[in-house]
């Protein structure tokens, strides 16, 4: 007998509890003004529990994020301003004094600016017989090399080494080299880089093929 009482008087102090609880709840919620903010306050509360931490990233930190190579290369866009993707002509598999091309020729007019078709350092700035002036271009995780040929001039400047930005200007559409004079255009091409990582040295891989996606 005595136990269930104590059953019974502990059940019904537990009862009253949760009603006075309740009743409290419900004070506490009506005394919320109408345009007090509860998610705010909740907020707030772990910024007071844990302070914010300080920054502790040193500029040099910063500079070496900011120029981190990236794990694939980006998409090349077609590198002479201006140019859409439907102005351009399939000619890398042309024969060209008795061999494959292995280029994709933009016709622009003279003095147009030729931008990086990725970012990347430039590796050399080159005057050949055949290509004029020339720069050539590693991507950044020196997978690819870009070669922009019969340019008019370089960007002023330009350096090997000078690391370029998608989209840069790097020079501009000209005539040099065996190009005919009547006809400037830039002559590009994209070469698979081998293991020894050699500018001059390359798969040679269709660059219309790249850029199909357009300009970004
Ligand atoms: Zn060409």
């Amino acid at each position: 007998m005595r136990g269930s009482t104590f059953a019974a008087f502990a059940l019904g102090f537990v009862a009253g509890m949760a009603v006075l609880a309740g009743v409290l709840w419900s004070f506490g919620a009506l005394r919320t003004p109408a345009g007090a903010q509860p998610q705010a306050a909740v907020a707030a509360v772990p910024q007071q529990a844990a302070p914010p931490q300080p920054i502790t990233l040193s500029p040099a930190q910063g500079e070496a994020e900011r120029s981190a190579p990236e794990p694939v290369p980006g998409h090349p866009i077609i590198p002479v301003q201006g140019i859409a993707a439907s102005q351009l002509t399939d000619n890398f598999n042309d024969r060209r004094d008795g061999r494959r091309h292995d280029a994709l020729d933009i016709p622009a007019p003279r003095g147009t600016p030729v931008i990086a078709a990725v970012e990347g350092n430039v590796v050399k700035l080159f005057h050949s017989k055949l290509g004029g002036t020339t720069v050539y271009q590693f991507d950044d995780s020196r997978t690819y090399c870009y070669y922009y040929a019969h340019l008019e001039r370089y960007a002023t400047g330009l350096a090997e080494g000078t690391l370029l930005r998608q989209a840069e200007v790097l020079g501009y559409v000209g005539s040099t080299g065996n190009a005919q004079a009547n006809a400037p255009h830039l002559h590009f091409e994209v070469h698979k880089l081998g293991p020894e990582k050699k500018w001059w040295q390359g798969e040679s891989l269709d660059p219309l093929k790249l850029l199909g996606h357009g300009p970004e």
